[in-house]
């Protein structure tokens, strides 16, 4: 046996990356894909001076899925690209005083860099960067449809203004009432013209669809969450100078027990039904509530406040006057901006209705007497009481009536409600696509004309947001003033630019057709290999970039862009990656670079440390003892192959063979379901099992070197060519194992506890008296019968029977 080289990494990753660049080894034929499958993965934001292993985690999990089923006989497209404009990148910029036209090129090289040398399955034939007017310009025309077909509009609102950003920023980066990015500055409300997409008219299909969709249950849940849809009525009070106010209420079984009403203090109707003397006192606290953000608002504290409007309304149906109050509790933009208050059956109310002094009625009791009814009580399973002729009847049921009772009084009509609200898109910044409009004193908004784009975004040295809520391109007067495409007079460019979020709702019907450049998406191709076949990321999109790409696609889909409505049918979510038990982030001062590590032990080892610190869709804890383990097993690979190149051939010891065809089986299905942490240690077992027969033979170290092949590409590429194969082996097929042998190991053991039986398992032939007695102890049944106490003693016959005394 002639001497075994040394396992160099260092060596063998960047020779096979450059090889797979040469050999086109990872550019699936996109024109004549024969099982085309669309493996993609969420792009990163270029906002930082590289990847943390959080995004490494991400990619590597996905980029196995990606390789596996590649392995399986399907066509992989795995492409990759950077949502380089938006927030995060100009506030990098800012932070480091770089104009973000360098900055943001530099920092896509250095990610660019490090996403070939941890050794992705990329087409890098279709980078793309959503700042490339290339690009951008097909964002600027998707508004533009949007637009046309009255689904973006402009309206004045109330928005979340952080003042250190500079600009408006969504609900859900508002953390208990500070910005998420400035964790000392408090967010305000603002008052600002801003455009909005319709997205509300689809919240049913929206939530509908979800349930046709393959996605993770968390992410379901969150999007379902999201989109709110409550069932209850609107109900009218009339005020004896004639106002109907209208009310959203869930519970129209409680009205009965309304005893005031609130009214959001932006409300419309504040103004005219303030009686005179309490006018001060109302314009006070409507400036206080002004500058509060939303989220806060939402969130609510215990103690309330609100200011009585001096007058009142009557009750549709007891007909009693009761009053009327503003308070920051109630927010213009859910239902109607008006609740009817019942205090005895909600916890809001209640606290309102105790720190104010203001009457509390029951009118549900529990249905079974003696049940906890302590107020408030805000159960749905109850009885009606107090409620007139509606006494004694269910809530479901007693809702019903009363809507209909009132329906016939023109009082009351049945709805639905939703949470989600219409998605702002304009960004009073620099750093994004302007939107591609024109303002004329004559015409009014006008879209620039298709023929046009891009729209590009014009070089402004200080790109520095100030406090005027004016995008600084007002600044750059050549840009702003420009001639109306509709009649040739004066006008002037919409100044702000809209959302990433806007980007990145459709850069997955790009990436097959980056190329193309007289349209958004080649039709061909977009039928080939859309919708994307599996969609791997994390839940931090959850709401917001899945919510608003399903919007956008359902949009494209009714207006025959696409011939499909939903661009994500199978979506996982992979966890996180924390050090130290908490989030990486920069102010924790625990973000760990990959870099250093893929130096010091190698891309392979770093792929599948990261995988085996725990299920890839719970996240782990990073810490650095444990890599040395995984490199262990890779150094044991490799010198197993080295070995069986150079043995004879023979067949396979029965106990490998077995061993081989249980962990084909094991892998296959724990990669199918991205378990890959237990995939993993089912290899290593495999591996030591090998070792402790007769050492590496082809035919034991083939089937695991394809195995390995998704976790560790270079070293298996390496081996595969040591073992004598000219082709890549991703050009090998995956492994199928061989039912028959896989379970010829196995045998039932029956496990007594005190002479009875209580559990039968299934394990391999010929374990140790102690390895099947732990197993047994970990069985839920056995534990149940054993009930903590300690075993006496135990009996085992060989592969049949265990009883355990106790
Ligand atoms: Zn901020
Ligand atoms: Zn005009």
């Amino acid at each position: 046996m002639g001497p075994i080289p040394t396992y160099d990494p260092a060596t063998i990753e960047p020779e096979w990356q450059e090889r797979w660049a040469r050999d086109h080894t990872n550019e699936p034929d996109l024109a004549r894909p024969t099982r085309p499958f669309y493996n993609l993965m969420m792009f990163p934001y270029p906002s930082a001076e590289g990847l943390h292993v959080g995004n490494m985690f991400a990619f590597t999990g996905a980029d196995i899925f990606g390789r596996f089923k590649r392995l399986q006989g399907h066509d992989v497209f795995e492409p990759i690209g950077f949502d380089a404009f938006g927030i995060h990148s100009e506030n990098y910029a800012l932070a480091v005083g770089i104009h973000p036209a360098t900055l943001i090129p530099r920092n896509i090289a250095t990610f660019r860099r490090q996403l070939r040398r941890f050794g992705g399955m990329f087409d890098w034939r279709h980078e793309l960067s959503t700042t490339d007017p290339a690009y951008y310009k097909w964002t600027q025309w998707l508004f533009l449809q949007l637009f046309k077909a009255g689904y973006a509009t402009r309206k004045k609102a109330a928005v979340n203004w952080c003042p250190a950003c500079k600009t408006v920023i969504a609900n859900e980066q508002v953390i208990d009432g500070f910005c998420e990015r400035h964790p000392d500055v408090r967010v305000e409300q603002r008052f600002l013209e801003q455009w909005f997409f319709s997205i509300t008219r689809y919240a049913e299909q929206l939530l509908r669809n979800l349930d046709t969709l393959d996605w993770s249950s968390s992410t379901i849940a969150m999007q379902r969450n999201w989109i709110g849809r409550s069932e209850g009525a609107e109900l009218v009070f009339e005020t004896p100078g004639g106002e109907r106010i209208t009310v959203f209420t869930t519970r129209p079984d409680t009205v009965f027990g309304a005893t005031y009403l609130v009214l959001a203090p932006e409300h419309p109707l504040v103004d005219p039904l303030t009686a005179d003397e309490q006018r001060a006192d109302v314009r006070a606290y409507q400036r206080q509530v002004a500058a509060k953000d939303i989220v806060s608002r939402k969130v609510g504290d215990k103690t309330k406040t609100g200011v009585f409007l001096g007058s009142y309304a009557r009750n549709p149906a007891t007909g009693e006057t009761i009053p009327v109050w503003i308070a920051d509790y109630v927010l213009m933009e859910y239902g109607t901006g008006a609740i009817m208050a019942v205090p005895a059956h909600d916890a809001r109310d209640f606290d309102f209705a105790t720190q104010f002094k203001l009457p509390i009625r029951r009118v549900v009791r529990p249905e079974k007497a003696g049940a906890e009814d302590a107020l408030p009580f805000e159960s749905h399973d109850g009885v009606l009481v107090n409620s007139d002729r509606f006494d004694g009847l269910s809530c479901a049921e007693g809702a019903k009536r009363i809507v209909g009772w009132l329906a016939e009084r023109r009082l009351g009509v049945s709805r639905v409600q939703y949470r989600l609200h219409d998605w702002c898109i304009s960004r009073q910044r620099y750093w994004g696509p302007p939107i591609p409009i024109i303002y004329c004193e004559r015409c009014g908004p006008v879209a620039v004309p298709e023929q046009d784009l891009p729209v590009e975004l014009p070089f402004i040295e200080d790109f520095r947001p100030d406090d005027t809520g004016v995008s600084p391109l007002a600044r750059h007067r050549e840009w702003y003033f420009v001639k109306c495409p509709s009649c040739g007079g004066e006008g002037r460019r919409e100044t702000d630019v809209s959302d990433t979020f806007l980007d990145s709702s459709w850069y997955f019907l790009r990436y097959p057709s980056s190329d193309v450049s007289e349209r958004p998406w080649d039709p061909g191709l977009t039928r080939t290999w859309l919708p994307v076949t599996t969609y791997i990321g994390g839940n931090e999109h959850a709401v917001l970039h899945l919510l608003y790409s399903r919007f956008i696609t359902m949009v494209l889909h009714e207006l025959g862009h696409v011939e499909f409505a939903e661009p994500f049918p199978k979506l996982r979510a992979h966890g996180l990656i924390i050090k130290d038990g908490a989030k990486m982030s920069k102010s924790r001062g625990n973000v760990v670079v990959p870099d250093a590590y893929i130096q010091k032990w190698g891309a392979d080892t770093f792929r599948m440390y990261l995988m085996f610190l725990g299920p890839f869709q719970e996240g782990g804890d990073f810490r650095d003892e444990g890599i040395t383990g995984v490199r262990r097993f890779l150094d044991k690979v490799w010198i197993l192959a080295h070995e069986a190149a150079q043995a004879t051939a023979a067949p396979l010891a029965p106990a490998v063979e077995r061993k081989m065809h249980q962990t084909i089986r094991k892998v296959t299905a724990d990669t199918e379901r991205l378990d890959y942490n237990t995939a993993i240690a089912a290899m290593m077992e495999y591996v030591n099992e090998v070792r402790s027969a007769d050492g590496g033979t082809r035919n034991a170290v083939e089937p695991l070197l394809i195995m390995l092949a998704p976790y560790a590409p270079h070293i298996a590429e390496h081996l595969w060519r040591v073992l004598g194969h000219d082709a890549s082996v991703f050009r090998a097929r995956w492994p199928v194992a061989d039912e028959r042998l896989a379970a010829s190991g196995d045998v039932e053991v029956a496990v007594q506890v005190n002479g009875k039986v209580r559990s039968r398992l299934l394990l391999s032939r010929g374990l140790s008296e102690g390895d099947v007695k732990r197993l047994a102890l970990e069985d839920a049944t056995v534990q149940k019968f054993v009930d903590g106490k300690p075993v006496k003693k135990a009996i085992y016959v060989q592969d049949r029977l265990l009883n355990l005394v106790v």
